[in-house]
């Protein structure tokens, strides 16, 4: 199952629409650019889906035929419906895996997903980004160096209020001088979710080549290893033996 995992990109797809500079890097929507990205990565079972499509693209269908989602969303988070936020929660917690990109700490399904605020400390200056590959190990830093560098991102530091990462991957280090931790793998019920931090749209981060190979690897890594199926709720089970 997880050599071909089935994926699904979610995007606002709002600022392209209505910010020429985001328009010009991404005509066609952050979604798209990520789609033809990993199209080179070896995935071949890649859809799209964005905030204004009925149900915004996610219906019960198509998170059923859906391995890993990735999410992308920023000043339109809250009109993401609280039907559609708890079906990806109980997808993800019956082993559907989740790629949370930069501005998606703050989405509806991360929130519910970890239980905290998710806030950030941030600056939109446009600095360097050094990340820093804290688990060479992992699967997700496969095939890269010690660190890499992004000459201008959007500045996310600490504290980000989230439950300590199941395991952390990446550190980021900002011109600026803040510290935040880029890369960090939870378990929610089945489910394993990844949160990579860069990818602010106003500057051309998805067109990097090794932003793409990471989330390739999130991908692979979050793909489910078992059929995604939710629990069953409470049962009350009779003894096995006699207990006298
Ligand atoms: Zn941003």
């Amino acid at each position: 199952m997880s050599a071909a995992p089935r994926i699904l990109i979610w995007n606002e797809f709002w600022h392209e629409r209505n910010n020429p500079v985001v328009g010009r890097i991404y005509p066609d929507g952050i979604h798209t650019a990520l789609a033809d990205a990993l199209g080179t990565h070896g995935f071949e079972d890649i859809r799209t889906a964005t905030l204004d499509q009925p149900e915004h693209g996610l219906t019960e269908e198509a998170l059923e035929s859906t391995d890993v989602l990735l999410w992308w969303g920023h000043k339109k988070h809250g009109e993401v419906s609280d039907a559609v936020a708890e079906r990806v929660q109980a997808r993800v917690l019956a082993g559907m895996g989740l790629v949370v990109l930069h501005s998606g700490h703050f989405s509806k399904p991360f929130k519910r997903l970890t239980g905290t605020a998710c806030t950030v400390n941030w600056r939109e200056d446009g600095e360097r980004e050094r990340i820093w590959v804290i688990a060479p190990e992992h699967p997700i830093a496969a095939g890269l160096d010690r660190y890499f560098e992004l000459e201008k991102e959007e500045m996310y530091g600490e504290p980000f209020e989230v439950p300590a990462p199941d395991e952390l991957v990446f550190l980021s280090w900002f011109k600026g001088g803040e510290v935040f931790r880029s890369g960090c793998c939870y378990t929610r019920g089945r489910g394993r979710i990844f949160y990579f931090r860069p990818g602010h749209e106003t500057f051309p981060t998805y067109h990097d080549a090794t932003v793409q190979k990471v989330i390739a690897n999130g991908i692979r890594w979050a793909a489910p290893t078992l059929q995604i199926r939710e629990r069953p709720a409470n049962v009350n089970r009779r003894p096995i033996e006699a207990i006298d």
